[in-house]
């Protein structure tokens, strides 16, 4: 199932994908090739924040989004924008995915379709398969998301590691601009044994009754897929609920929204912009290059920055670091930039660059060029190399990342996965690696 078997692995392990890595010399020597070498004793601490997130790759991305309209691209750019600022000035650890339940019933996942691929792979795997009772657990959940429901939990015991997952689907109040509900969903691990369902059925059970549903009680792995638990929730207990039935500190997930909220009043006049300056760089990616591009590339950075130190700075006072006095001082001080009317045209540039230059843009960090919206890039390639949508979560959801490697199996570039114990997961379901 990973290329742990695999005499490639030390290839891969000596790659410098975590600053936690620990390969002795000798073994960088013998396994990189020399091209690589000078890239293995680089300095990995500091790095450019936009290494990993970058305006140019959000402008592709409204290409990717064409199909849909412009407030439903700006409403996945801003997500993905709160969503780097949630994990990497918030350390937010909580994964999710947006979304957005259209009022037709479709699910869609970042701007795909998430409904035509499960019906699809349903089809192709016929009735009664594993595939047609995760089409309908996802079509369960649709249904109620766009009726009477704001919550669905999908319980899905452990498939490619020592833990299975609690999905919580998540729904705003229609937004008619997007032709839907807004959509979070969380990916909740839990420790349990592989091929076991004691723990999932524990939570099963535990999170039935709390809610009062009438769900029946699965009993094997497809019963789980088959029975998602819909019902609504206004005041989130159900979430503390869950979180301490998994043993995950409640707090994650409160500070998570907390954090959100707090920090959009204060940026949102850039972020507006920003969504400007992103429809312009599409507009030019013909002429990407040239001076206009590069300055509203320029202009990007400029706001994706301002941004980010805010977020840095909510985020400190939220968690109240007051160990360093004089920092804290000085972000009050920062602070009162907003005491200005930063949405003004003339001068936004002015208070956002003040906000940029304020702390040094960098994080420390991963290799991989470009982390950002990885999760749908890795959702889409992982349902395309084969992964039915469940199985994909669950290894999106595995604090995996996707790293840029190519498998020596099969040369997939794509989706390849890197697991918490080191071990990887080709992103092609049909490569070698993969067969039991
Ligand atoms: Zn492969």
């Amino acid at each position: 199932m990973s290329f742990v078997e695999s005499p490639q692995i030390n290839y891969y392990k000596a790659l410098p994908f975590e600053s936690d890595f620990i390969v002795s010399r000798a073994d960088y020597e013998a396994s990189i090739p020399i091209w690589q070498r000078a890239e293995a004793h680089m300095a990995e601490d500091e790095r450019s924040i936009f290494e990993s997130y970058s305006p140019k790759n959000d402008a592709e991305r409204i290409q990717k989004l064409a199909h849909l309209t412009q407030e439903q691209q700006n409403y996945y750019i801003s997500e993905n924008v709160l969503s780097y600022l949630e994990e990497f000035a918030g350390n937010v650890g909580v994964k999710k995915l947006s979304g957005i339940v259209r009022s037709d019933g479709v699910l869609e996942m970042v701007g795909t379709n998430v409904s035509d691929m499960y019906r699809h792979a349903a089809a192709t795997a016929g009735y009664g398969s594993r595939e047609w009772h995760e089409g309908q657990g996802l079509d369960k959940i649709s249904e109620g998301l766009t009726s009477s429901c704001n919550r669905a939990l999908w319980v899905s015991p452990p498939k490619f590691a020592d833990y299975g997952f609690a999905f919580v689907f998540m729904v705003d109040e229609y937004d008619k601009a997007l032709n839907g509900r807004p959509m979070r969903e969380l990916l909740i691990r839990y420790d349990e044994p592989r091929n076991t369902t004691y723990r999932s059925k524990e939570i099963f059970q535990k999170m039935n009754a709390l809610i009062g549903a009438q769900t029946s009680r699965p009993t094997s792995d497809i019963d789980f897929l088959h029975n998602p638990i819909l019902y609504n929730s206004q005041k989130d207990e159900d979430l503390a609920y869950l979180y301490d039935l998994v043993g995950i500190h409640e707090q994650d997930i409160v500070y998570s929204e907390q954090f959100r909220h707090k920090v959009l009043p204060y940026i949102r006049p850039w972020l507006e912009e920003y969504m400007r300056v992103i429809h312009k760089m599409n507009m030019r990616t013909l002429n990407k290059g040239d001076a206009v591009f590069n300055d509203l590339e320029e202009k990007g950075k400029q706001l994706i920055g301002a941004m980010f130190n805010t977020a840095r700075i909510i985020n400190r006072t939220l968690r109240q670091e007051k160990t360093d006095e004089y920092r804290f001082a000085q972000d009050a001080k920062q602070m009162k930039v907003f005491k200005y009317d930063i949405s003004d045209p003339r001068t936004l540039y002015l208070f956002a660059g003040s906000m940029a230059k304020y702390q040094e843009l960098t994080i420390s960090g991963s290799s991989c060029p470009v982390t950002q919206m990885a999760e749908m890039d890795t959702l889409t390639n992982l349902v395309q190399g084969g992964y039915s949508i469940v199985d994909s979560m669950q290894l999106i959801g595995g604090k995996s990342k996707e790293v840029c490697v190519t498998c020596p199996h099969c040369q997939n570039k794509k989706g390849n996965l890197q697991l918490d114990d080191k071990t990887y997961i080709c992103g092609n379901k049909r490569c070698p690696s993969n067969k039991k």
